[in-house]
């Protein structure tokens, strides 16, 4: 097999951690005679420095020409001042929305070797696997109007929750799909009692359970599923909603099993290429250090392993590399219990190839 995959390494820890990721899928690529041709593209505070943009044209050209995209992280203190157009972040909802990316899967996976270091209990989260399916392009984060003005001499905000029917059917099947190979259960977050738009989410997602009859769909509305994360992981599968509760509710998700170096995540289009990057944000505190976690991107090259390729066998290769590495006890900083020993994060990718390469 040959692929083309973009990599756009970001902000702050972004270039280690993507390093990290493409060394893991050239030892793939070798061991089982794939080539992947890597191109690198420039996003985020770095790109507003070199290119007065956080997204320049030729980063846009060279994803829609690439057959996956694999991301590091944007932003950082440099451009928290700027104009809101060119935040590094911008850079983020412009390529989600000029690739089509509808919707966001976060899995939240239990690692046995960290529950002792996680923030909630064992017993509570002991075998929770769940998949976060979040709405990327649509709601309150695009809606307009979306601006300040002036009402009976007072200052005034308005921000614009909005939908189309077909923005809702897409990304709900998408989750109804994915269920279908797993525990077959969808539940769909809300505030049905509140939000028009939150009534036709339900409306929408009970047509399209009429197609899934194998798939069980439950309703939740969002405060409610942020108190049941919390207090019964174990009771969901996928879980669907739109953007902004999507947006909270996977933060908070992520961190049931402990830390945010460990998370990956895949963004879905209609026609691909689909776009992969760890939960996690570009931590310039440790940037440069050679000491950031770099597993979360190398779970979501696995991800593109397995969704852009087709590649299961070597995805699960990957993720099994992964949990035999901490499994032997080996941890980076962030990871590891106080006293306890880490690796750097090139170390820590040294472990996961050689482990790949005993597989
Ligand atoms: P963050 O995720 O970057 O960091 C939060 C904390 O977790 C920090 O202490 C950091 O050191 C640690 N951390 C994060 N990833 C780690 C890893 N792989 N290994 C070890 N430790 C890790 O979130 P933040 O500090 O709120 O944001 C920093 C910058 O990142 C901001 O500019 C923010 O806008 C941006 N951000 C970008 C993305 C993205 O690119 N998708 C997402 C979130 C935040």
């Amino acid at each position: 097999m040959e692929k083309r995959i973009a990599v756009l390494p970001g902000d702050g820890i972004g270039k280690e951690i993507t390093q990290g990721a493409v060394e893991v899928l050239q030892t793939i690529g070798e061991r089982f005679g794939h080539q992947f041709n890597f191109s690198y593209g420039k996003i985020g505070g770095g790109a507003v420095d070199e290119v007065g943009t956080p997204l320049p044209d030729e980063t846009l050209e060279l994803c829609k020409n690439s057959d996956a995209v694999l991301l590091g992280a944007v932003g950082g203190p440099k451009w928290d001042n700027l104009p809101v157009h060119l935040r590094p972040e911008k850079g983020l909802l412009k390529i989600r929305k000029e690739l089509g990316l509808f919707a966001n899967l976060r899995p939240t996976t239990y690692f046995e070797s960290l529950a002792e270091s996680a923030p909630l209990k064992k017993h509570v989260i002991e075998g929770v696997d769940l998949l976060m399916v979040r709405e990327l392009t649509g709601g309150i984060y695009f809606g307009r109007p979306s601006e300040r003005f002036e009402k009976d001499g007072q200052e005034a905000v308005v921000d614009t929750l909005a939908y189309t029917k077909e923005e809702m059917v897409r990304v709900i099947r998408l989750a109804f799909e994915l269920a279908r190979n797993r525990s077959k259960k969808v539940t769909s977050v809300d505030k049905a009692n509140v939000l028009e738009s939150s009534r036709m989410w339900r409306e929408t997602a009970e047509e399209i359970a009429k197609d899934y009859p194998d798939v069980e769909l439950n309703h939740m509305l969002v405060d409610n599923a942020a108190m049941q994360l919390i207090r019964y992981p174990k009771q969901f599968d996928v879980i669907v909603t739109e953007n902004m509760f999507g947006d909270i509710l996977s933060d908070e998700a992520s961190m049931l099993t402990g830390s945010l170096g460990m998370l990956p995540s895949a963004s879905l289009s209609e026609n691909g290429p689909y776009l992969y990057e760890p939960i996690h944000g570009s931590a310039p505190d440790i940037a440069g250090q050679n000491i950031a976690n770099p597993l979360a991107t190398i779970l979501s090259a696995a991800m593109l392993l397995r969704l852009s390729f087709g590649l299961e066998k070597e995805a699960s290769i990957v993720e099994n590399a992964v949990q035999s590495v901490l499994n032997q006890g080996y941890r980076t900083k962030d990871i590891a219990a106080e006293g306890e020993a880490w690796l750097s994060t090139t170390e820590m990718v040294e472990k996961v190839k050689e482990t790949i390469l005993q597989a």
